[in-house]
């Protein structure tokens, strides 16, 4: 099920430019509204139910209602993360509440070099290489066709 805004919860994130919900959606759909400073899902059909606007949401002001087979019926689970860790909430409507934290990271935040260190090699958007390929892959050079 997608995911949905309790606006109680939400401030708009303070008015700021772009909403922590809005930069981390892969499919750009959460949006704002900016006469009552609430967020909304504006396309729920296209949400994967990723489940990044509920993680960053400073607020905890988003929610997903998760399917049978991830959380029982009237159940929640709820992250909530921190820079060394995630926490994992989840509520049975028998009211018992299991916790769950998991480490996200294993160098300090801020230090982890966009490219992995491997550089991002020869690819360009006229080659078929991926980023990274083919230090990433442990190899001189990868086999094309063309050779
Ligand atoms: S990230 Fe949370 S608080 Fe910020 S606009 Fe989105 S729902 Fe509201
Ligand atoms: S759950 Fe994922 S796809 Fe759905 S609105 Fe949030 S970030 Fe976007």
């Amino acid at each position: 099920m997608p995911s949905f805004v309790i606006t109680d919860k939400c401030d708009g994130c303070k008015g700021q430019d772009r909403t922590a919900c809005l930069y981390i959606c892969p499919n750009d759909l959460m949006a704002l509204d900016t006469k009552k400073m609430k967020a909304y899902n504006r396309e729920p059909a296209m949400c994967w139910e990723c489940y990044n606007c509920v993680k960053i949401c400073p607020q905890q002001a988003i929610d997903v209602r998760g399917y049978a087979d991830f959380m029982p019926l009237g159940a929640s689970v709820v992250p909530l993360r921190g820079t060394e860790d995630i926490m994992w909430t989840v509520k049975f409507r028998d009211g018992n509440v299991k916790r769950f934290k998991f480490p996200i990271r294993t160098t300090p935040e801020g230090s982890a070099p966009p490219d992995g260190g491997y550089g991002y090699g020869p690819g360009t958007l006229d080659d078929n290489l991926l980023a990274t390929e083919p230090a990433s892959l442990k190899a001189n050079e990868l086999w094309t066709l063309g050779k």
